[in-house]
């Protein structure tokens, strides 16, 4: 049995692929899933590249892996995704206890044959390693892998009968599967280059996946209870179908056609892209489809927006906040904003504090922003100091957090239907709405991975707390 363990770096599209990754190489018998990285035969990093704190970490987290393979030289260690893109070549000469990197532009099924070839070398690896005590024979056994990686590789042992779908698309993650979400890439890269960001670059050209492969691929996980689908791209609502040319609105009423008790998400939105119709679908299908959308705006000021070549206006976005207040009334607003672009002045910045207070987001990510190697804003000129775009940050946060609390208060008194999600340290259960507010509740295990309505009694910046209507 093969020991794997995935350490999942970034966005929920990354949490798709290492799930993918991780279901695919279950599926083909004799790997189990750890949660050490002392046990595993097989390491895999997906990595992401969006900010350089990120990839420090990364780097950092390589370096300690070197313990490891101290003890049990046969382990593999891979990287993937988004910083294996551009940094192939540095990761190598820098870290050699790193076995493989592969990008997340690369093709899939590569990453597949190669994982798959893989696992059938390392499980005749570690069999001779255990059998013959290797540390005490360590040359002798040496020898007889060598051997043995020479008759493994000529043989063509690779299941080349396994769908595209398996690898590339998510879905339930075995390990959770009571938790009951399932996350499903339904394309991969982006055609926007925005100019602070490196997805074009590490995840490539935008490619949508055939929805037959993903209605399929959710009925599975709908017929393995789960219950709540999170919908995946860098901008789903630029989704084609390759065969129908079917849109996303279109993708989205089949899903909410399907039989079941479910709810469904999407994230992220380009607001370039975004189309009144699939409001309308969300209202027609709002059992199903949760009022929920995360709307970017990375800055409030027309200058900023054009110099990170978002291609919309403030006057653009604000019309469809004002599509969605009208069409989905109950819905959840949450936003990404960059503070500190190159060229960003104090006026440009309150301009983005208005916009916080007109549309009063139920929760804004928020970053300083970071340099990206290879893309247009990294080479434009930046003199505002790092303590002043520190300043901006930590008031638009604390700012924020007073219209998150003042949101959450106007819940008090009313009844959510929830997914109960986990439990919590303090003892309390996790449950979410169908607009990600967090509502905490006293409540048994056997509720994990339910549906319960709660009826909110008190609430916080951060969190509700409700009590069980039956
Ligand atoms: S839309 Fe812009 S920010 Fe989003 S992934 Fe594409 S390039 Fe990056």
């Amino acid at each position: 049995m093969i020991n794997l363990f995935i350490k999942t770096y970034g966005c929920q599209a990354n949490v798709a692929d290492s799930q993918s990754v991780e279901n695919y190489l279950v599926s083909l018998g004799g790997v189990q899933v750890v949660d050490k990285e002392e046990l595993a035969d097989l390491i895999l990093i997906n990595t992401c590249a969006i900010r350089e704190k990120a990839e420090q970490r990364v780097f950092s987290y390589i370096g300690e892996l070197a313990e490891f393979k101290k003890n049990k030289s046969y382990l593999n260690i891979g990287v993937i995704g988004c910083m294996a893109s551009y940094l192939k070549k540095e990761i190598l000469t820098r870290f050699d206890n790193v076995s493989f990197v592969f990008g997340a532009k690369d093709d899939l099924n590569i990453l597949k044959e190669y994982l798959h070839d893989l696992i059938v070398k390392l499980e005749t690896i570690k069999e001779v390693y255990e059998h013959n005590n290797i540390f005490e024979q360590d040359n002798k056994i040496k020898f007889e892998l060598k051997k043995i990686k020479r008759i493994i590789n000529s043989k063509n042992i690779i299941n080349k009968n396994k769908n595209l779908s398996d690898l590339a698309l998510g879905g339930i993650k075995n390990k959770f599967l009571e938790l009951k979400q399932s996350f499903i890439n339904i394309m991969t890269g982006c055609n926007n280059y925005c100019s602070y960001c490196i997805v074009p670059f590490t995840r490539g050209r935008e490619k949508s996946y055939p929805s037959n492969i993903l209605l399929d691929r959710i009925k599975k996980d709908l017929d393995l209870g789960v219950k709540e689908i999170t919908l995946l791209g860098q901008n789903v609502n630029s989704y084609k179908d390759p065969i129908t040319n079917n849109g996303f609105e279109w993708l989205m009423e089949q899903v909410a056609k399907l039989n079941g008790d479910f709810w469904v998400r999407f994230v992220s939105s380009h607001p370039k892209d975004m189309t009144i119709d699939l409001l309308h679908v969300m209202a027609n299908y709002s059992d199903k489809l949760c009022a929920y959308v995360h709307f970017p705006l990375q800055s409030g000021s027309n200058k900023i927006l054009q110099s990170m070549n978002r291609t919309y206006t403030i006057e653009k976005y604000m019309e469809q906040i004002d599509w969605i207040r009208k069409i989905l009334p109950q819905a959840t607003i949450t936003t990404d904003i960059i503070v500190g672009f190159p060229g960003e002045t104090e006026q440009d910045y309150l301009m983005t504090r208005k916009i916080i207070e007109q549309v009063r987001y139920d929760l804004v990510y928020s970053f300083i922003y970071s340099p990206r190697k290879y893309t247009k804003a990294s080479l434009m000129e930046d003199n505002c100091p790092i303590e002043e775009k520190n300043r901006r940050l930590q008031e638009l946060q604390t700012r924020q957090m007073e219209i998150c609390f003042e949101n959450n208060l106007l819940t008090v008194g009313k009844t959510f239907k929830t997914l109960v999600e986990k439990r919590l340290t303090n003892g309390k259960l996790l449950t979410r709405t169908a607009g990600n507010l967090r509502v905490l509740y006293d409540g048994n295990d056997d509720l994990i991975g339910n549906f319960v309505n709660l009826k909110i009694q008190s609430a916080g910046r951060a969190n509700l707390v409700g009590s069980l209507i039956k």
